[in-house]
């Protein structure tokens, strides 16, 4: 058949995740944490199913879970979103971005992203017809060049795609940054979609810049976050979105359509846990940063050389001293021969920097695993 998505292949997390299992190779590729969700939220998800609710739930999310994100957002960045016309719960971030692309984008409209970016973002946009306009961050620091990006506006921009704490590099955005997106998007018609996944692991005693701390910005942006992180469970696949009223409810029609609504046992969970714990995400930044210092201490004893890590659990490192592979072939060739997993950075742009040896290795894993991982690569 005619494919409507002739650049897409299957995803590298699951071809590295699938290369991992079938050599045995200690998995730092997909990120996702190896050690345990909080013992709480195990028994307020059986607590929930046991109580009955096993069956659809509210289509805009369960009304304790959005009272309680909105509380959150209050406690953290200062601003409370209205839990009725604001705030859905999605099926992952994945959902909510696919939501929010289709709500507002449309056929011939442009996109702007900044490569790296993760891998949902280009499907998405063009399944609405639209096009990506791929804007390179720093290659060094992978800082967004913002005169670049406004010499990209176009009359077509619909939307404006960030990311911070950033996959794959960790790289943050600033107060100053946000203030810059603001003035770039004042007085247009562009939608900012601000995603947030990594929102609380951040290090070095630094503030995540969200989007609904500042007041311009939240007013035409989709700021988008995931539990599967702040939660160690990627694997229940819930998050949500908070936008203003009108954008909100453009997202909801894409969103009853796309699923309806999203596994209510662990809505009703993370409501209980939101509300009882702030601390377990107040604590996930020092919980993360004590992760990542034993792994780059660890990396500095092998030839990889780290880059600096401000937030997120991905730790990327250049491998020019071991290897003149191209980073495919190099994940590939070390997953096979050396049984460590990796992912390229190649699958994250439109044009990778010529030359880049980077490769990106998740450090949310228990010591052990990273333990086997540093004695492999030693021996490189
Ligand atoms: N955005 C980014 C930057 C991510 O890293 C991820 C997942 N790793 C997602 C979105 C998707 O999140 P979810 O698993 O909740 O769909
Ligand atoms: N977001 C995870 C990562 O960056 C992967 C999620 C997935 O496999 N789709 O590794």
């Amino acid at each position: 058949i005619e494919t409507k998505l002739p650049k897409v292949g299957t995803t590298i997390f699951t071809v590295m995740s699938q290369l991992a299992a079938e050599h045995g190779a200690v998995n730092l590729g997909q990120g996702f944490p190896d050690f345990s969700v909080p013992g709480r939220l195990v028994d307020e998800l059986d607590r929930a199913m046991r109580d009955g609710h096993n069956q659809y739930a509210p289509m805009t999310g369960v009304p304790a879970l959005r009272n309680a994100i909105a509380a959150k957002t209050q406690r953290v960045y200062g601003h409370r979103p209205d839990t009725d016309t604001e705030v859905t719960v999605t099926s992952g971030a994945t959902e909510a971005i696919f939501n929010a692309i289709h709500a507002v984008v449309r056929a011939g409209d442009e996109v702007i992203v900044l490569d790296p970016a993760y891998d949902c973002y280009e499907p998405a946009i063009d399944l609405a017809g639209a096009r990506a306009v791929h804007v390179p961050l720093d290659p060094a620091t992978f800082a967004p060049d913002w005169q670049r990006v406004k010499d990209a506006i176009t009359p077509r921009t619909r939307m404006l795609m960030i990311n911070s704490p950033h996959n794959p590099s960790g790289a943050m955005l600033s107060a100053a940054d946000m203030d810059i997106v603001a003035g770039l998007l004042r007085d247009t018609g562009i939608f900012l979609l601000s995603d947030e996944v990594y929102e609380h692991i951040v290090f070095d005693g630094a503030r995540h810049e969200s989007a609904l701390r500042h007041p311009e910005l939240r007013e035409r942006a989709f700021v988008i976050s995931s539990f599967g992180k702040t939660y160690h469970c990627t694997g229940w696949k819930i998050g949500y979105c908070i936008a203003p009223p009108a954008l909100s409810a453009e997202f909801r029609k894409v969103h009853q359509y796309n699923v309806f609504c999203t596994f209510a046992p662990a809505q009703h969970a993370f409501a209980a846990m939101l509300d009882a714990e702030p601390g377990h995400y107040e604590q996930l930044g020092a919980f993360y940063e004590a992760k990542r210092d034993r792994f780059r201490e660890q990396l500095l004893g092998t030839k990889f050389r780290p880059l600096p890590v401000p937030g997120g659990y991905f730790q990327l490192a250049d491998y020019s001293a071991v290897s003149d592979l191209d980073d495919f072939e190099f994940c590939r060739w070390l997953t096979i021969e050396k049984g460590v997993t990796a992912i390229p950075l190649s699958p994250f742009y439109e044009s990778p920097p010529p030359g880049q040896r980077l490769v990106r290795l998740c450090f949310a894993k228990n010591e052990a695993t990273l333990d086997a991982a540093i004695e492999r690569l030693q021996k490189l």
